[in-house]
């Protein structure tokens, strides 16, 4: 998962101090070396850092007693605000013609997942807008781009304007004419990406920008590169004046060096996150809540959006209702798996979880295969059984029978009856938790 092992070590860095009642000055300094400690094992540059850790020791010494919180939270809250601000402080979307078509220009070098990023975004602007989003193929180097943006285009339903390998300026200047004319809202334009940036590369930017008078300059950026990610932002930024960074590769990134490098080294703010091969796979960056989920206090926001997004509210409201009745039966347990994979995968949702951070080993061990296992057993069952739970737990000859249609062993049916005991279980606790317990867990990541 992203940020992994920057989260693991800074939450233990955090763990010595947040049941303290009192904290000194080497409380303080033992804390931030192991905070600095984390963040140079993070690839996180070194400028970053020095101001990271200078920031945070003054507000630890000179904090105020804030009521409800511990010196040792108050100093984890610092630290949170702090990770905040080197991400950038505020969310900043897409800035859109008021009236008029906007102008989407993409830069980045080869390799970052500029393509792919491309396409997801055109794919979330239309879904979130509702914007006709239109392709522009000037990536005029290698035939193999215009292709891989004529596939996604196809795959989306978007059109690709493409003329083939002529002088790209040419392309633009036609594309733009064409978006125009058929009333599309909004153009992305894929440029040229090389493996180093060179000026002649550059150059042709530059001209395509003068040309296609861009709203968006946006720059993709591999997160895997670390904090050289955060020089080449600033390379491009210097020559193109970019207006947004999308941070790519981010679900292979353990350790957000760039991430939190690039805002403060190369002024650019991180618009997107994209996180994953598949064309969904992509989100608004919001610096408040990927600091949350670095420090282990979850993400319950992105996870709500997520639901909501992919989820109907009546439909998961029922199921809610469901739950807290105790009347839930296989049934519901299969709606449940089903809106859950809809959401994405299981371990993903619960990296979004308060406090779940804890339970990582167990967490690795949810495998979502073990879901499809679960449903083909739960289509095992009688229709009176799925509605009846108690059937089956009654009797050995059900077990037996349900698990050799299943093509599985008893035990799995024994697991899956499990399964609907801590959903049942779960539910008891929720109806029990008030949502100011939600909100302290929220604050404390030991709890
Ligand atoms: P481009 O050369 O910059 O256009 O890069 P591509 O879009 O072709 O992506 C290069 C490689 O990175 C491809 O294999 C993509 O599938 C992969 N890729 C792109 N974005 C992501 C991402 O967010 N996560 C992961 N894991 N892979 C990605």
């Amino acid at each position: 998962m992203a940020f992994d092992s920057l989260s693991s070590r800074l939450q233990m860095a955090m763990r010595r101090i947040t049941g303290k009642g009192k904290l000194n000055e080497t409380d303080i300094d033992e804390m931030m070396r192991e905070v600095r400690l984390s963040l140079l094992e993070a690839d996180v540059n070194l400028k970053v850092i020095r101001q990271f850790t200078t920031n945070v020791k003054e507000k630890a010494l000179g904090q105020k007693i804030l009521s409800g919180l511990n010196p040792g939270q108050q100093v984890v809250k610092i630290v949170f605000d702090e990770l905040k601000r080197v991400m950038g402080d505020e969310t900043v979307g897409i800035s859109y013609k008021a009236s008029g078509m906007t102008v989407i220009m993409t830069v980045g070098l080869q390799g970052t997942g500029k393509t792919t990023a491309i396409g997801k975004l055109g794919a979330f602007i239309r879904k979130t807008e509702k914007k006709k989003v239109m392709f522009i193929a000037a990536d005029i180097y290698r035939p193999a781009a215009i292709e891989q943006l004529m596939t996604l285009g196809k795959q989306l339903d978007i059109f690709v304007y493409q003329e083939g390998l002529i002088k790209a300026q040419t392309i633009v200047k036609n594309g733009l004419k064409v978006a125009k004319e058929q009333g599309y809202d909004v153009v992305i334009i894929d440029t040229a990406g090389r493996l180093n940036i060179d000026q002649e590369m550059m150059q042709e930017l530059i001209d395509v920008k003068e040309i296609a008078k861009p709203d968006e300059i946006l720059l993709t950026v591999d997160a895997m590169t670390g904090q050289v990610a955060a020089s080449v932002a600033q390379s491009f930024h210097d020559q193109l004046n970019t207006t947004g960074a999308i941070i790519t590769k981010l679900d292979g990134d353990t350790r957000g060096g760039a991430a939190l490098s690039i805002r403060e080294i190369s002024q650019i703010p991180i618009k997107f996150a994209s996180n994953g091969e598949k064309m969904d796979a992509f989100e608004v960056f919001h610096p408040e809540r990927m600091a949350s989920r670095i420090l282990g206090m979850g993400d319950v926001l992105t996870l709500i959006e997520s639901a909501t997004q992919n989820i109907d509210e009546d439909e998961a409201m029922g199921m809610m209702e469901k739950m807290l009745s105790g009347n839930y039966n296989y049934n519901d347990l299969l709606k449940q798996f089903k809106m859950i994979k809809r959401m994405g995968s299981i371990s993903k949702i619960m990296g979004f979880m308060p406090g779940v951070a804890k339970y990582k080993d167990a967490l690795n061990n949810v495998d979502d295969k073990q879901f499809d296992k679960m449903a083909v057993i739960i289509h095992s069952m009688t229709e009176q059984e799925r509605k009846n739970p108690k059937l089956i737990e009654d009797s050995s000859r059900r077990r037996t029978r349900i698990a050799n249609g299943a093509g599985v062993q008893v035990s799995d049916v024994n697991r899956l009856r499990q399964a609907l005991d801590q959903q049942k279980q779960m539910a008891k606790q929720m109806s029990k938790m008030s949502e100011s317990d939600m909100k302290s867990a929220q604050k404390d990541p030991s709890k």
